[in-house]
C-alpha cells in the first residue's frame, strides 16, 4: 500500500488558509488589497456580525471574465505574476495567489464580477472549495465579493472567534491601514447596516482628519526627506498630541502598510524628552526604498518587513524627525532686532548644519556651566547615505544662511497661522508681562515684528535639560570631591533605587558610595556644581522614579530631567543682562526652545499687529 499520497487540493487550500485568513479582518485585508490591486477608485465594505455572518467587498475595478472567476479560486492562480522574472514580485509585493483560494476553503462565497467590454457579469459560487456554479448577471463594471459564515466547515476555529465587537475592531484596524495607504480611493465600511466610515477619495492630510476627527488637523506637521536610500513622506504630530496608547502609529512601504518596531523606535528617540510620561507620538510615515533592498517574506502575515540597510534608514528615520520637530520650534522665528536691548544673535551658519543631535560630540564641552558654555559642534556622519542627506543640508546652509533662516521663519510663520504654538496671551496678565523687568519672570526680547516674552526659569530647565541628557551619554563632564561627604539615609525603597540610578549619576559626576544597605555617601559632584548640597537633587531624583514601576529606558531622559528642575534658576531670582543674553543664546541653541522637556511652553510672541491691539 502506498503511503505517500498528494493530499486533496480541498485540504491543501485549508492548510494554506491556517496562514493566510485567521480571523474575519484578515479576510477583509485581503479583499480590500486585491479591489485595490485591481484599480478601484471606490471600494465599499459590508459587514454583518463583525465580519462573521457576512463580510462583502463591492469595487469598481477592472473586473474578470468567466473564465478568470473560476481561475481566481484555483491555488497559485494570480493575473499578476506570469513568467519566471516575475517571480521577484512575489516577494516584492506578496502575490501568491493564495488569498482567495484560502478564503474559499473555510467559508462560503458568492463572486460577481464584469469588465468594462463584457455586457453582463459573471455570478460565481463556491463553498469549501467546492465551486457551486456559474451564471451571468447585470451589474456595474467591478467586482463584488461576499463570503459568509466563516469557518463553517472547520468548528473548532469558529469557536475560536472573538466577540463581534473584536473581530470588528480588528477589522476597523485592517480597513485604515489600507485607506492610509491609498487616500486617493474612496473607502466605506458599515457594520449591521450602520455605517462607520465614509471616506471620500482625498489628499492624504484630509483622509487623515477623516479617518481620526478634526482635532488632529491642526497637529500634524508634513515631514519630505529624499535620498537615494530611502525616501520619507507623510506627517508627524506635534508633541503635545501624542497618547498613552497604540493607535496612531503607522509607517508604509511602498504602499502597503508595514510594522517596524525599530522604526518605530527611531521615532519615539527622536521624539525624546518631548513627550509627556510614557505617551508615543502619532505618527503616518511613508516610505519609499528599492525593492531589491526589502525582504517582505518574513512574516506570514506580510506586514514586517525586514531592511537591509536596517541602521543607515534608522538614523534617516529619526534625523528627519528631529529637523521637523526642530523647524516648527518657534524661536526659530526669532528675528532679534540689532538695536534692540537685548542683544542680536547672530545666527550661525553652523547651527543650520546640525541636523543629527544624537551624534554631537564636543570635548570642551561642560554641562554644568550656568551659561555659555554650550558650545555645539559639527555632526560627524555615519555612513555614506546618511553624508548625503546631511551634505545637501550643509551645501544649504554654506550657500545662504539667509535663505534658510527665511525658510524657518516661513515654517514659523505657517505654524503660527495653524495656530500650532502660538496663541495670544492670556487677558489677566496682560499688564504684568509687558511691564515685567529682567528680575521678574520673564525676559522681554523686542524682535523685529514684535515682542518675545520668555519664562526664564521654563528656558533655563530646557537649557540644563539638554545639556545633562547628553552628559549622560557622553560621560565628558568633569567633576570635584567634595571635602566634607555628605551622607544620604533612605529608607529600602528609596534605596533600591538609588543602586539602580549610580552609574548614571555618576556619568553626570555624582559619585556615591554605599555604606550600608540604607546609608550612601556623596563623594564627588559636578566641577560647576555650585549647590550647597547634593542631597535634595538626588532626593528628587529618587522621587521622579519612586512610582512602583520598573526603572525604564527612558530613565535617562527623566534623570535630566529631574536635574534640570532642580538645579534651574527661580522664577524670581535676579538675572543681569548679560546673563539674560546667554540664557536666550542658549535656548536658541536647544533643538527644541519653544518647550521644556515635560511640555510647558518656554516662549511666547506677541506680533506688532497683536500689541496694537492689546495697547
Ligand atoms: P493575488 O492577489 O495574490 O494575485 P488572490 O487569491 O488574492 O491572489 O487573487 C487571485 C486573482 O483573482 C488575482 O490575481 C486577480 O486576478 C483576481 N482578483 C481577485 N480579486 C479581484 C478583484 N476585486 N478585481 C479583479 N480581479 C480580482
Ligand atoms: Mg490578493
Amino acid at each position: 500500500m502506498d503511503i505517500v499520497h498528494l493530499l486533496p487540493e480541498s485540504v491543501a487550500n485549508q492548510i494554506a488558509a491556517g496562514e493566510v485568513v485567521q480571523r474575519p479582518a484578515s479576510v477583509v485585508k485581503e479583499l480590500i488589497e486585491n479591489s485595490v490591486d485591481a484599480g478601484a477608485t471606490k471600494i465599499s465594505v459590508i459587514l454583518k456580525d463583525g465580519g462573521r455572518s457576512v463580510i462583502q467587498v463591492i469595487d469598481n475595478g477592472k473586473g474578470m471574465s468567466p473564465k478568470d472567476c473560476e481561475m481566481a479560486f484555483m491555488r497559485h492562480a494570480t493575473s499578476k505574476i506570469s513568467q519566471a522574472t516575475d517571480l521577484f514580485s512575489i516577494a516584492t509585493f506578496g502575490f501568491r495567489g493564495e488569498a482567495l483560494a484560502s478564503i474559499a476553503s473555510v467559508a462560503q462565497v458568492e463572486l460577481r464580477s464584469r469588465r468594462e467590454e463584457s455586457e453582463l457579469g459573471t455570478k460565481y459560487t463556491i463553498a469549501a472549495s467546492e465551486p457551486q456554479g456559474c451564471e451571468p448577471v447585470t451589474m456595474a463594471v467591478g467586482t463584488n465579493i461576499r463570503v459568509r459564515d466563516l469557518f463553517y466547515n472547520i468548528p473548532a476555529r469558529r469557536k475560536f472567534l472573538k466577540a463581534d465587537s473584536t473581530e470588528l475592531r480588528n477589522i476597523i484596524q485592517e480597513f485604515i491601514r489600507v485607506a492610509l495607504a491609498h487616500p486617493d480611493i474612496e473607502f466605506r465600511l458599515s457594520n449591521n447596516e450602520k455605517e462607520l466610515y465614509n471616506l471620500p477619495a482625498a489628499i492624504l492630510r484630509k483622509r487623515i482628519v477623516s479617518i481620526f476627527g478634526k482635532n488632529i488637523e491642526s497637529k500634524l506637521m508634513p515631514i519630505k526627506c529624499e535620498t537615494g536610500l530611502l525616501s520619507i513622506n507623510g506627517y508627524i504630530c506635534i508633541p503635545s498630541h501624542s497618547k498613552r496608547s497604540h493607535g496612531e502609529q503607522f509607517f508604509f512601504t511602498n504602499g502597503r502598510y508595514m510594522r517596524h518596531p525599530a522604526f518605530h523606535k527611531a521615532v519615539t528617540e527622536a521624539y525624546g524628552g518631548l513627550l509627556p510620561g510614557d505617551a508615543l507620538p502619532s505618527y503616518f510615515l511613508y516610505f519609499t526604498v528599492n525593492p531589491e533592498t526589502i525582504d517582505v517574506n518574513i512574516h506570514p502575515t506580510k506586514t514586517e518587513i525586514k531592511f537591509q540597510h536596517e541602521s543607515d534608514c534608522f538614523v534617516l528615520i529619526q534625523t528627519s524627525i528631529k529637523e521637523v520637530l526642530g523647524k516648527y520650534n518657534i524661536t526659530a522665528s526669532l528675528d532679534f532686532d540689532r538695536e534692540g536691548d537685548v542683544g542680536y544673535i547672530e545666527p550661525s551658519p553652523e547651527k543650520a548644519g546640525n541636523y543629527a543631535p544624537g551624534i554631537r560630540v564636543n570635548s570642551s564641552y561642560n554641562p554644568f556651566s550656568k551659561y555659555g558654555g554650550g558650545g555645539r559642534s559639527t555632526n560627524s556622519a555615519i555612513t555614506p547615505a546618511f553624508n548625503d542627506f546631511y551634505d545637501s543640508h550643509r551645501k544649504e546652509s554654506v550657500e545662504g544662511w539667509e535663505q534658510l533662516f527665511e525658510g524657518l521663519k516661513d515654517s514659523a510663520n505657517e505654524a503660527r497661522e495653524q495656530q500650532l504654538e502660538i496663541e495670544p496671551i492670556a487677558e489677566n496678565n496682560e499688564q504684568t508681562i509687558l511691564w515685567a523687568k529682567n528680575h521678574d519672570r520673564y525676559i522681554i526680547a523686542s524682535m523685529k515684528q514684535g515682542v518675545a516674552i520668555i519664562d526664564k526659569r521654563a528656558a533655563h530647565i530646557r537649557v540644563l535639560y539638554d545639556k545633562y541628557r547628553m552628559a549622560l551619554d557622553s560621560r565628558l563632564v568633569g567633576k570635584q570631591s567634595v571635602m566634607f561627604p555628605e551622607t544620604i539615609e533612605l529608607n529600602i525603597e528609596e534605596a533600591l533605587i538609588l543602586t539602580e540610578l549610580l552609574p548614571q549619576l555618576a556619568n553626570m559626576g555624582f559619585n556615591c558610595t554605599q555604606l550600608s544597605d540604607t546609608t550612601f555617601q556623596i563623594e564627588s559632584v559636578p566641577a560647576d556644581f555650585s549647590e550647597k548640597s547634593a542631597i535634595p537633587i538626588i532626593m528628587q531624583l529618587i522621587e521622579t522614579f519612586n512610582t512602583g514601576e520598573k526603572i525604564a529606558e527612558r530613565n535617562k531622559e527623566r534623570i535630566a530631567l529631574a536635574m534640570a528642575q532642580s538645579t534651574a534658576i527661580k522664577a524670581s531670582d535676579p538675572l543681569s543682562d548679560i546673563e539674560s543674553e546667554s540664557l536666550i543664546y542658549d535656548l536658541l541653541n536647544c533643538d527644541q526652545s519653544h518647550l521644556t522637556p515635560d511640555g510647558k511652553r518656554i516662549i511666547t510672541i506677541l506680533n506688532n499687529s497683536e500689541l496694537q491691539n492689546l495697547l
